[in-house]
């Protein structure tokens, strides 16, 4: 095996060959051709390498003791990689039965031996392209998985995640018999400010406050996202209620106290908050995530009809 050159490039190679004058002939040809190329002796080895190196291309020889192309082809199928495993077989075999075995075991593309270097080069080439082909798709879904889940304007999570991950949270909470607080705030007056100022200043508003919950909360535990306009939900784990009322407070007067520079001028803001909180209990204490956005959302409506710019939980107000 060699072991001078580790596949951490974007291009690596795992040359795979039993013959060792073959084998250093092609490292040096495509070593020249800048690839990072390590190499293999049989399928065996060959998979060891990939197991701790990942190569997205590889090029196997057919016959080989131990474990030959074709079984290697088998093997490389069967598990998952990190990525996509492009592979040309090269055989000393051409007949039109080989070949077709030797795609259907897996192989991508074939060579025949003697191999000619500017062939193999150009056939890497095509390889290439595929691998970028999926790497882009593979960027482009991960960016719509994110964009699926994301509110646009303030950048925090959407409904869409919120509704998933609740219930998640909520069997958490139940497997590990450990409290789960949520806060629901809405803001005060919040249609003054788009009727006064604009629906631009509005805009930035919601962003100014989403920043700030999330600037408060415990990064990596509770999260928050935007449970329709002018309203957000924050899911609190390992949080019981006088837990939950504690930050919904400290972020009542965080708000109340912050001042937003708009084009239109400083603007000042209060909001509502509605705490539901869930401590895992007896058999029938299992709400569904509905059954807690709704507990939030009639506290909240008892803090906007007791005044607005307050804290309202199950032990009253406060
Ligand atoms: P309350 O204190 O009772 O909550 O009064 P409110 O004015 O905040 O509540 P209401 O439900 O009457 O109005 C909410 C407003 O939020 C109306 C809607 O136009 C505005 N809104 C919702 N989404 C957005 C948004 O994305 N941007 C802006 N600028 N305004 C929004
Ligand atoms: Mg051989
Ligand atoms: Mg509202
Ligand atoms: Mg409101």
């Amino acid at each position: 095996m060699n072991r001078d050159a580790p596949c951490q490039d974007e291009w690596s190679i795992l040359v795979v060959e039993d013959h060792p004058a073959t084998r250093q002939f092609m490292k040096l040809r495509l070593r020249k051709a800048g690839y990072r190329v390590m190499a293999a002796g049989d399928g065996r080895e060959a998979l060891e390498i990939l197991k701790h190196h990942f190569c997205p291309l590889v090029i196997t020889d057919w016959m080989m003791p131990e474990m030959d192309g074709l079984d290697l082809c088998r093997a490389i199928r069967q598990e998952s990689w990190e990525g996509y495993v492009y592979i040309i077989l090269i055989t000393a075999k051409d007949s039109q039965e080989d070949i077709v075995r030797g795609l259907e075991a897996g192989a991508d593309d074939y060579l025949s031996k003697p191999v000619h270097p500017a062939e193999l080069l150009a056939r890497l080439q095509t390889g290439r392209r595929i691998l970028e082909l999926e790497r882009t798709l593979k960027e482009r879904n991960q960016e719509i998985a994110r964009l699926s889940i994301t509110d646009p304007l303030t950048g925090i999570y959407n409904r869409r995640y919120l509704n998933d991950t609740l219930t998640v949270e909520v069997r958490r909470a139940l497997r590990y018999k450990r409290p789960l607080g949520l806060l629901l705030c809405d803001l005060d007056h919040f249609k003054r400010i788009n009727d006064t100022y604009g629906h631009n200043v509005g805009d930035l508003v919601l962003k100014e406050f989403a920043g700030w919950l999330q600037g408060s909360i415990r990064g990596g535990i509770d999260w928050l996202a935007r449970y329709g306009g002018e309203e957000f939900v924050l899911v609190l784990p390992e949080t019981d209620l006088a837990g939950s009322f504690d930050l919904a407070e400290r972020l009542r007067r965080l708000v109340a106290e912050k001042v937003i520079a708009t084009p239109a001028g400083d603007i000042t803001i209060t909001a509502s908050f509605g705490i539901a909180s869930f401590t895992p209990g007896g058999p029938e204490n299992h709400p569904a995530p509905e059954t807690l956005l709704n507990e939030a959302d009639q506290f909240m409506y008892q803090a906007k009809k007791s005044g607005r710019n307050r804290v309202v939980g199950p032990t009253g107000n406060q």
